[in-house]
C-alpha cells in the first residue's frame, strides 16, 4: 500500500497548458476517482503519475519519495486501459505472465501470482483461452489481472469500463469495489461517468479544463457542491 502526493503539477503540450497547478494527496489504500468531461486532462494526469509522461512543473511523490526522475518501469504503478491492450495470439495465462517474464521473475513465482489473480478474478477456468474466446467483461478482468500480478504500489485505471455495455458496467463496478476491499490497495481511477464516480470512490476529484474544481466524498459533493459546475456535473445522471 502506498501514498501519492501531487504538488503544483503543471503540464503543457507546447504551447497549450492542459494541467494547471494540481495539488492532491491520496491516502494509503484509498480509492480516488478523477471525474470530468472529455478533454479535461484525466488521462494526462494518470500518465504523469504512471511516469509515461513528464510534468512541466511540480512534484510527484510516492510514499514520500520524489519520483519525477524515476521511469515508468520502476515507479511501481500498474495501469489498466479502456482498450484492454491484450495480446491476441497469447493465452490468458501468457497475457498475465508476460510482464513478469520480462523482468525475469522465477517461473514458480509467476505461476503462483497468475493463479492467485485468476482465482480472485474468477478466471481460473479460462487460463488457456485466447482473448477472442472471451466476453468483454472477461477481457477486462484479464487486463486487471495483468496489473494485479505485478503487485503494484498504486493501481491506475483509465476509463476501464467504457467499452462495456451498460449492464456489464454496473456489475463490474461492484467487482472493482470488491477487489479494492480484498487488496486494500491505493487506486486512482479516471472516468467521465458521474454515476461510476459516485459508486466507486472513497473520494472524488472533479476536474474541469485541467484544474481541480472540488475534492470530496461522494456525499460531500452531492450535499455541498462548491459551485454550479460541480453541482451540474455530479447532479446530472446519464
Ligand atoms: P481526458 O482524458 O480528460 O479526456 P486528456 O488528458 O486526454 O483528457 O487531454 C487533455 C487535453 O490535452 C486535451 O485538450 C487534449 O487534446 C490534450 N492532449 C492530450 N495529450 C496530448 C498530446 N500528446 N499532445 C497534445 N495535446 C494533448
Ligand atoms: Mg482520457
Amino acid at each position: 500500500m502506498s501514498t501519492l502526493e501531487l504538488r503544483a503539477i503543471d503540464k503543457s503540450f507546447d504551447p497549450v497548458k492542459v494541467i494547471h497547478q494540481v495539488d492532491l494527496d491520496v491516502r494509503d489504500g484509498e480509492f480516488v476517482v478523477f471525474v470530468g468531461p472529455s478533454g479535461c486532462g484525466k488521462s494526462t494526469l494518470l500518465r504523469l503519475i504512471a511516469g509515461l509522461d513528464q510534468p512541466s512543473g511540480g512534484e510527484i511523490r510516492i510514499d514520500g519519495q520524489r519520483v519525477n526522475e524515476i521511469g515508468a518501469a520502476d515507479r511501481g504503478c500498474a495501469m489498466v486501459f479502456q482498450s484492454y491492450a491484450l495480446y491476441p495470439h497469447m493465452t490468458v495465462y501468457a497475457n498475465m505472465a508476460f510482464g513478469l517474464e520480462n523482468i525475469r521473475m522465477p517461473r514458480a513465482e509467476i505461476e503462483t501470482r497468475v493463479r492467485a489473480a485468476a482465482e480472485l478474478l474468477r478466471l481460473d477456468a479460462l487460463l488457456q483461452r485466447k482473448p477472442t474466446q472471451l466476453s468483454g467483461g472477461q477481457r477486462q478482468r484479464v487486463a486487471i489481472g495483468r496489473a494485479i500480478v505485478r503487485d503494484p504500489k498504486i493501481f491506475l485505471f483509465d476509463e476501464p469500463l467504457s467499452n462495456l455495455d451498460a449492464e456489464l458496467r454496473v456489475s463490474m463496478r461492484a467487482e472493482l469495489r470488491a477487489l479494492h476491499q480484498r487488496l486494500r490497495a491505493t487506486m486512482v481511477y479516471v472516468t467521465h461517468d458521474q454515476v461510476e464516480a459516485m459508486t466507486l470512490a472513497d473520494r472524488i476529484v472533479v476536474l474541469r479544463a485541467g484544474r481541480i474544481e472540488q475534492v470530496g466524498t461522494p456525499q460531500q459533493l452531492h450535499d455541498r457542491p462548491d459551485n454550479v459546475f460541480v453541482a451540474g456535473f455530479i447532479g446530472s445522471p446519464r
